[in-house]
């Protein structure tokens, strides 16, 4: 095993080194490492006869199945840059990314094609699309079964072993490009390399290490092979970067086992938590939410969890209190990050995290912080004030695929303006206090929506918060709240606006409280879409 893989062909080696461990479950299909070793190699010669190049985009646009790791990686060995789009994206979206990323070779599900089957005569550059789980044949002569090469996930231990194509790849070599959330504005391309890649794995090992340390639990054993193997349910998908590189890359480079959901439901995820003695759920707070709210909770056995961590959206403080209640054998976590830091940045666990619920925790070790004035991107303000984050280090990507303007506002001297603001302590963690796009000002007062939703989430019928800016003709904008309650729940819009009067200066109560009936809408990354929810202030 080695410690420290400078790309991503060495994560896939070290991989493969873990030969008959499960390593990818999807309902009942079980793959090895090594099963899923000989896929990818497999494939990775066909790509190479159909002559993708180092450099070549190779896109990834499927649910979470096991062929999505065999297709990723396969595109690595060959030095493609690899790009997974978005599996929510309609077929015109779709069209605009494949497009975008110019993709010579893309792999899709039966789902995707359907989409993307009108879509084809727009795409010039695309010489071939490899479909997994083709129900139905298609007229398209570039359309082809993924299947007819490398066989179904339960097969793929007899394929035949061959050696790795011969291709050198440099640390420094372009290896993805991961498109943003799209929470504000398009969703961008950040190019990474197989360093930014292989840091960020690296990154995350030492930041455990450091987190456990803090927690006052002993280190675990470094080297994973004499280690119980770890379990993750994989609960987000695998086309951004928290499931990837915060999940599936480092799960991969440690021998760890990844259980897959064809889509979120609570009820299922305990089912499977119990089956396959999960350890853990990387994913957005709604997730640790639904799941200590559920009615059926009880019936289950939870007991292997022993971290319940997420991060990639503002999370309520009154969340990691309940984790601790009502799971007593895990360890909460919570991190911080954006597709430009390819994953985690920040991160902290335990009693760290108790004591600071608000906080997303300290740097990795190999991460740099700095608040600056959002007035002119320049000037450091002095610790604990708050303004906007700039980060920098070894994971952090160089730039925006095919958008030199976004590139120039975003990437200056190293660092990335991250359009996040926050503040930092003298201990060196973070608190996110909004995006400085959410923010409101009413008649010149500055309204956090994050402190807001987070009072709303402390009233115990509130079960999903969100506040956005209604227009208002003298004061510019004024706060309104959009509410699903848990079930059984009672408050009524009065009730919620003295909740809120009772806790914060009163330029911050919503002058308005409409009920959602379920759970809010979000992105695929489980992000509360609020351009939608304002329109329902519109009406
Ligand atoms: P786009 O950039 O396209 O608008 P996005 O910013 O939502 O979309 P991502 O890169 O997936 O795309 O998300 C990064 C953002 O998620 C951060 O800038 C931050 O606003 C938010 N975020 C991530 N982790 C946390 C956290 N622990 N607490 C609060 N916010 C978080
Ligand atoms: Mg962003």
């Amino acid at each position: 095993w080695k410690n420290a893989p400078p790309t991503l062909r060495d994560v896939f080696l070290n991989g493969r080194a873990f030969g008959e461990r499960e390593f990818l479950i999807n309902d009942d299909e079980r793959v090895t490492y090594e099963a899923y070793a000989l896929a990818t190699i497999t494939l990775a010669h066909r790509l190479a006869a159909d002559g993708v190049k180092k450099g070549d985009r190779v896109a990834v646009i499927m649910r979470n199945l096991p062929e999505w790791p065999v297709t990723f990686w396969a595109g690595i060995l060959l030095g493609a840059i690899v790009t997974p789009l978005n599996a929510w994206w309609t077929g015109a979206e779709l069209e605009y990314g494949l497009a975008d990323s110019g993709a010579k070779v893309a792999f899709v599900d039966d789902e995707r094609l359907e989409r993307l089957v009108d879509h084809l005569p727009n795409l010039p550059a695309l010489e071939r699309v490899y479909v997994s789980r083709l129900s139905a044949a298609r007229g398209d002569p570039r359309v082809s079964r993924l299947e007819d090469v490398i066989g179904k996930p339960n097969d793929w231990s007899r394929l035949a072993d061959m050696p790795l194509p011969e291709v050198a790849i440099d640390p420094e070599d372009d290896a993805t490009i991961l498109y943003t959330s799209g929470t504000t504005g398009k969703p961008k391309g950040a190019l990474g390399t197989h360093r930014n890649m292989t840091s960020n794995i690296m990154a995350s090992g030492i930041s455990a290490a450091r987190n456990f340390l803090r927690a006052g639990q002993p280190l675990p054993e470094s080297d994973p092979h004499k280690l119980p193997q770890r379990c993750t349910l994989l609960v987000v998908p695998m086309f951004h970067a928290t499931g990837l590189s915060a999940n599936l890359s480092p799960s991969m480079n440690a021998g760890g086992k990844i259980v897959m959901m064809r889509r979120w439901e609570p009820e299922a995820a305990m089912k499977l938590i119990e089956a396959e003695k999960v350890g853990s759920t990387g994913g957005v707070p709604t997730i640790a939410w639904q799941l200590i709210e559920h009615p059926a909770r009880s019936k289950y056995d939870l007991s292997s969890l022993t971290a319940v961590s997420y991060g990639g959206a503002p999370s309520a403080p009154e969340l990691v209190r309940k984790i601790v209640e009502v799971f007593p054998a895990s360890q909460p976590g919570n991190g911080w990050g954006m597709t430009e830091t390819t994953a985690t940045f920040t991160s902290h666990l335990g009693k760290d995290y108790s004591f600071r619920p608000d906080s997303a925790g300290p740097a990795a070790p190999v991460g740099e912080m700095q608040i600056r004035d959002p007035a002119d991107g320049v000037t450091l303000l002095p610790e604990g004030a708050v303004g906007e984050l700039w980060v920098k280090g070894p994971q952090v990507v160089k730039l925006y695929w095919n958008k030199p303007d976004a590139t120039a506002e975003t990437f200056a001297g190293g660092w990335l303006r991250t359009g996040d603001l926050a503040r930092i302590d003298e201990e060196g963690f973070l608190f996110i206090i909004d995006r400085a796009k959410d923010m409101l000002i009413r008649g010149g007062e500055n309204i956090y929506c994050v402190e807001v939703e987070n009072v709303l989430y402390d009233h115990s019928d509130v079960m999903d918060a969100a506040l956005v800016g209604v227009p208002h003709k003298t004061l510019g904008e004024e706060p309104a709240a959009i509410v699903h309650l848990k079930p059984g729940g009672t408050a009524t819009e009065a009730e919620l606006r003295a909740w809120v009067r009772e806790r914060l200066a009163g330029f911050k109560v919503p002058v308005k409280v409409v009920f959602w009936p379920e759970t809010l809408p979000r992105n695929a990354n489980g992000k509360i879409l609020k351009t939608e929810l304002k329109k329902v202030f519109e009406e």
